[in-house]
């Protein structure tokens, strides 16, 4: 992905030459909260976006709830790419890509 604050640095390289911008130093958001296969699946859609992305996984007892034979896992991406992350996901199922 193009750097989110200067709109450059096509080589995908971070710190951003141009302006300086890390995406490695940037907040983590949750994006989605999924249960598993689907965890797996978007973490290849979005790595195939050229976002970096993080899986956080919850072993369900921490909540004394477990959905699924692993609980739920929660998907986040650095805070700058949150909304073309989703944007990008929205575009995919409007095209009927099995998610
Ligand atoms: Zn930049």
């Amino acid at each position: 992905m193009k750097c989110p604050r200067c709109e450059q640095n096509p080589d995908e390289q971070w710190p951003c030459p141009n302006c300086g911008f890390d995406i490695s130093q940037s907040p983590w958001v949750v994006i989605a909260t999924v249960n598993p296969p689907e965890d797996a699946l978007l973490e290849s859609l979005i790595k195939s976006f050229g976002i970096p992305v993080k899986l956080i996984k919850s072993l369900g007892s921490v909540f004394g709830l477990t959905v699924g034979p692993l609980g739920e896992v929660k998907v986040a991406v650095p805070e700058a790419c949150a909304e073309q992350t989703q944007e990008l996901l929205q575009a995919e199922m409007e095209q009927g890509e099995p998610l």
